[in-house]
């Protein structure tokens, strides 16, 4: 037989379970409501480019990342949608937006101006989204209740006028981000949107009246339609992921994109009182079957699930036995029988009746789903059904 490199333990991602999911979204919203599929982070670790092009494929008006870098990527590919930067670009980057046509979000006047003059001297003008900060505080300007005399005035919404006169720009988009949208009391998420109404009227009394409003992350996208406006913008819902244990997706059919698979490289059978892997934190009790696979935490598969987490083989769990290490994994296969190299190891996703989440990952590492998926280092490879 040929000689195959196959790789020991890879990423797969179901693009038309993805896209699938993205059309599943957008039948809960309206049809003349635009959808903006949040690929940033490499598509929250499902691959940035295809996740990109499958949601456009799929009915997805706009994209949105976070990094200059990932938004330039994509027109490396030759995706020509329109790409949201959900960051702010410092001024020496904002020539990259104009000379790729990346909408910048803008968050104060220093970036409006720079990127302004940017547009100017390529004799452009640049789409622009206001970001508006009405209770994430992190990007945006501010609603005047918060404005702080000393600090905030800078931040103010009042500040945001000026923009109506920068030749370089249009200001296509105002935008709001939710810190608390994933819970079931949506009192915060509520008062976000009345700020976000209000800032928005004071814009048009300031001459700004943008085309495209939108506020909506997965969670308001699932539980929260008045937060719908023009656009909506999901990311982890997309991914087949619930955005918090407050939410349920279960009864809208989004189903998980990703799986991680490995084969096992070795197996042996040990006797009772054999200590397994660094610092001899795991000890057999009686005699068993220790098989090693081929992922570790610089795979980003997370040394806090040492002695905790397990996988799949045949279709039936197998704990973790020892510390997980930076490029192995031992697990405890005496219960299964005929375990041998080369079988498969569901990592995360579905084996026979089991399944394995990125929500048990996260429950057992004390993190969220998002995290599981977006630590991936990138040292496995993805490939794509
Ligand atoms: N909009 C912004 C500004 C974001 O930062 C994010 C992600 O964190 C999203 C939308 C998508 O959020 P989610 O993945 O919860 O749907």
């Amino acid at each position: 037989a040929q000689p195959v490199l196959e790789p020991q333990s890879r990423v797969q991602v179901d693009l038309s379970v993805f896209g699938q999911n993205v059309r599943t979204l957008k039948r809960l919203i309206p049809s003349d409501t635009r959808f903006c599929a949040v690929v940033k982070a490499n598509a929250y670790g499902h691959g940035g480019i295809q996740c990109a092009k499958t949601a456009l494929e799929n009915g997805s008006h706009f994209l949105a990342v976070a990094r200059i870098s990932e938004a330039v990527a994509m027109r490396d590919a030759g995706i020509t949608a329109p790409i949201l930067l959900l960051g702010e670009a410092l001024p020496e980057q904002v020539s990259f937006l104009a000379t790729h046509d990346i909408r910048a979000s803008v968050a104060d006047i220093q970036t409006a101006k720079a990127l302004s003059a940017a547009a100017q001297a390529l004799n452009t003008r640049l789409n622009i989204h206001l970001k508006l900060d009405t209770g994430m505080g992190r990007l945006g300007f501010l609603h005047p209740g918060v404005v702080t005399p000393k600090y905030g005035e800078a931040a103010g919404i009042r500040q945001a006028g000026d923009i109506a006169d920068l030749k370089g720009l249009r200001v296509e988009g105002a935008y709001t981000h939710f810190a608390k949208a994933d819970v079931i009391d949506k009192t915060h998420a509520k008062g976000q949107l009345t700020r976000f109404n209000d800032m928005v009227a004071m814009l048009a009394d300031m001459g700004i009246r943008p085309e495209i409003r939108h506020a909506a992350n997965s969670a308001a996208v699932l539980e929260l339609p008045e937060a719908h406006f023009d656009m909506v913008r999901p990311g982890v819902a997309m991914y087949g992921m619930a955005p918090s244990h407050e939410v349920d997706i279960t009864r809208h059919k989004l189903a998980p994109v990703m799986s991680i698979t490995a084969k096992v490289i070795y197996v042996k059978a040990v006797p009772e009182n054999f200590s397994v892997s660094y610092g001899c934190t795991h000890v057999t009790t009686t005699p068993t079957v220790i098989a090693t696979v081929p992922i570790g935490y610089a795979d980003g598969y997370s040394r806090l699930l040492s002695n905790q987490g397990q996988m799949l083989v045949k279709g039936k769990k197998a704990p973790i036995a020892g510390r997980v290490t930076m490029d192995f994994t031992m697990i405890d296969v005496g219960h299964i029988p005929g375990v041998k190299p080369g079988d498969d190891v569901i990592i995360l996703g579905p084996q026979g009746n089991e399944r394995i989440s990125a929500d048990d990952i996260a429950g057992l590492t004390g993190t969220i789903n998002y995290e599981v998926t977006t630590g991936l280092t990138g040292r496995m490879p993805l490939s794509y059904l």
